[in-house]
């Protein structure tokens, strides 16, 4: 997959060198690219802003720059099949978009290519995304959570992660990404333990030291339950019944 990132700050980026991220990017599964904003201006000064029509407070970002940059990273816009079915698709972080989830992450992990736009001031003029739409792209305004960052570097570098480990061989053991939180079951995951059994005169669950798979994934599927009982009880309430046992029930 190619990920173009377009920024005024590449550098904030860097972080997308490290860890697995990083490794997919070196061994070829994720084609990265970040560039600066900047580099399509005309300018002398090199302007990705200007005041905002009907006044208010803060600087927009100028519609003709994006222009330029999304005309130069875009292909010309396939016959639309359906989001998540291959193709490019433009990414824009805004706190004024779609909640971001695991959803979204697994539907741009099957496109072709993904172009983030990051906003910085008070966002990115409202024709770019209805001019790329209108054109036949894929265009997601999207929001990593209600609350309000100075730009959408941060969210940008939350969503390539999220799409990323879901890419062919970037995490080592696929079998890590079957049981997540957030995954088929619609569950939160069940609590994990590691060495030393006792630890500070707390002790590992002796069914997690019982060696008897069938009560290690009974007990495991029921934290799971409770913990999201606990803490979303909305994901319990749009748990699909018929998946639901007698025992998942009670708990
Ligand atoms: N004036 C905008 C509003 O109230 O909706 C906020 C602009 S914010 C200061 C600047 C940029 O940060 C946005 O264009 C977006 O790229 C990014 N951003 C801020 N909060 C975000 C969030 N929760 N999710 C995704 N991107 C965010």
């Amino acid at each position: 997959m190619r990920i173009d990132v377009v920024t005024i700050f590449p550098d904030y980026l860097a972080a997308l060198d490290l860890s697995l991220v990083g490794k997919a990017r070196r061994a070829g599964l994720l084609d990265l690219r970040v560039h600066d904003l900047r580099d399509w201006t005309t300018d002398r000064h090199r302007t990705v802003d200007d005041t905002p029509f009907g006044g208010g407070a803060g600087m927009v970002m100028r519609p003709d720059v994006w222009g330029r940059a999304l005309d130069d990273l875009l292909p010309e816009p396939a016959a639309d099949t359906g989001a998540g079915t291959g193709g490019a698709h433009v990414v824009v972080p805004t706190p004024s978009g779609d909640v971001f989830t695991q959803r979204h992450a697994e539907e741009l992990a099957t496109e072709d290519q993904l172009v983030v736009a990051c906003g910085r001031y008070e966002g990115i003029d409202a024709r770019v995304a209805e001019h790329y739409r209108a054109a036949g792209h894929r265009v997601s305004e999207l929001s990593i959570g209600d609350y309000v960052l100075n730009g959408g570097e941060v969210a940008a570098m939350v969503m390539v992660e999220a799409v990323g480990r879901l890419l062919p061989g970037v995490v080592g053991n696929p079998h890590s990404l079957v049981e997540e939180s957030h995954g088929a079951a619609g569950l939160l995951e069940y609590p994990v333990y590691t060495k030393p059994p006792a630890w500070d005169g707390r002790e590992v669950p002796e069914v997690l030291l019982s060696g008897h798979h069938a009560r290690i994934d009974r007990w495991r599927r029921d934290r799971a339950l409770e913990r999201t009982a606990a803490r979303r009880p909305d994901m319990v309430a749009a748990l699909d019944p018929d998946v639901l046992d007698a025992h998942d029930r009670e708990v």
